[in-house]
C-alpha cells in the first residue's frame, strides 16, 4: 500500500511538470484528488489495513495529499508568471490593418477631370517634358523677342531644349502627326523657375485642343460651361474675360464664382468674387500655318488649366507645396 502511494505521488509530480495550462491542471486535481480520484481510492481502503499499519499509512497519504495540492498550485503560479511575461494574447486589442495605397489627390483631380472631356468625345495625348525650344514657344507663335517668353521663368537644358514651361508643345506635335477632326486634352507636368504658396517649380497642366473645319467660340463656351458644371457642382456661375494669349485669338480668361465665399467676396478672391480658372481661345491662324494646316479651311480652339489649382478651390488647400510634400497625414485626408 505504501508503494502503491508512492507511485500515485510520482505519477501526480511527472503529470503537473508537463501542464500547460489550467484545464489540464484541473484534469489532473481531478484525476488524484476528486471524490473519485486515485488518491482518495487508496485513502478509502484504509478499513482492509492492519490497526497497526493505519497510522502510518494515514500520515503518509495526507502528506501526499498536501504535497500534490502544494506542487499544483506551484505550477499555476508559475503558468501565471509565464503568461505574464510573454506570449500574452490580448483578444481585446483591435487587429492590426493593413494600410491600402491610395491616389495623390492631384492624380484623382487629373482623372476627374480627364473622364469628364473623354465623356465629351476628347482623347487623351501626350508629350515629352524635355522639350525643344521649338515647340515650347516658336511654333506657338512666341518668337524670341516676344514679350510673353518673360513671363515663362524657363527652365534651359541648352540653348534649344528646355523643360517645357506649359503643356501646350503636345497641341503642336499632334497636329504635326494627324489631320483634323482632332479633339484631345493633354493632361501632364510642367516647369517653371517659381517657388511660393501658389507656385512650384513642377506643376500639373490640362491642354485642350479642337480643331474642325465648322466649329466656333460658342462651341469652346459650352464645352467649358459644361466642364466647370461637372466639375464645380450645376449651379456654379461663370463668366468669359477677353484676354491675350499668344496662340490664340480671339482669346478669354473665364473665372467661376469663388467657392469659398459663393461671390460675396474673401480674401481667397481678393474680394471680387471671381475666381480665374482657366484660359482659351480659338487657335491663332498662324499656328495653323506652323503645322501645315490650312487657316482658310481649319478653325479650332485650345484651353488651358492649372491642375494644383483646380485642386486647391476644390478641396480648400491654402499652400500648394503640400501636394509635394509627401506628408501622409495630408494625403490620407483624400
Ligand atoms: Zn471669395
Amino acid at each position: 500500500m505504501q508503494d502503491k502511494l508512492i507511485q500515485i505521488r510520482d505519477d501526480a509530480q511527472n503529470e503537473l511538470k508537463r501542464a500547460a495550462s489550467d484545464a489540464q491542471l484541473e484534469q489532473i486535481r481531478v484525476k488524484y484528488l476528486g471524490r473519485k480520484g486515485l488518491l482518495t481510492g487508496i485513502l478509502r481502503q484504509m478499513a482492509n489495513v492492519s490497526p497497526e499499519e493505519r497510522p502510518v499509512i494515514g500520515q503518509l497519504a495526507n502528506q501526499i495529499k498536501q504535497q500534490i495540492n502544494n506542487e499544483l498550485s506551484q505550477r499555476q503560479q508559475q503558468l501565471k508568471t509565464q503568461a505574464d511575461k510573454g506570449d500574452k494574447l490580448d483578444v481585446t486589442l483591435p487587429g492590426r490593418r493593413i494600410k491600402i495605397g491610395k491616389r495623390h489627390p492631384i492624380t484623382q483631380i487629373i482623372k476627374e477631370i480627364s473622364d469628364i472631356f473623354l465623356n465629351l468625345g476628347f482623347q487623351i495625348a501626350q508629350g515629352p517634358e524635355v522639350e525643344w525650344e521649338y515647340y515650347n514657344f516658336e511654333a506657338l507663335n512666341i518668337p524670341a523677342d516676344h514679350p510673353a517668353r518673360d513671363m515663362h521663368d524657363t527652365f534651359y537644358i541648352t540653348d534649344n531644349i528646355l523643360l517645357r514651361t506649359h503643356t501646350s508643345p503636345v497641341q503642336i506635335r499632334v497636329m504635326e502627326k494627324i489631320s483634323p477632326p482632332i479633339r484631345i486634352i493633354a493632361p501632364g507636368k510642367a516647369y517653371r523657375c517659381d517657388a511660393d504658396l501658389t507656385h512650384t517649380p513642377m506643376f500639373h497642366q490640362i491642354e485642350g485642343l479642337l480643331v474642325d473645319e465648322h466649329t466656333n467660340f460658342a462651341q469652346l463656351k459650352g464645352i467649358l460651361e459644361i466642364f466647370i458644371h461637372r466639375m464645380f457642382g450645376e449651379k456654379t456661375s461663370l463668366r468669359f474675360r477677353p484676354s491675350f494669349f499668344p496662340f490664340t485669338e480671339p482669346s478669354a480668361e473665364i473665372d467661376i464664382a469663388c467657392v469659398m465665399c459663393s461671390g460675396k467676396g474673401c480674401r481667397v478672391c481678393s474680394h471680387t468674387g471671381w475666381l480665374e480658372i482657366l484660359g482659351a481661345g480659338m487657335v491663332d491662324p498662324a499656328v495653323f500655318e506652323n503645322v501645315g494646316y490650312d487657316p482658310e479651311k481649319y478653325v479650332g480652339f485650345a484651353f488651358g488649366m492649372g491642375i494644383e489649382r483646380i485642386a486647391m478651390l476644390k478641396y480648400g488647400i491654402d499652400d500648394i507645396r503640400l501636394f509635394f510634400e509627401n506628408d501622409i497625414r495630408f494625403l490620407n485626408q483624400f
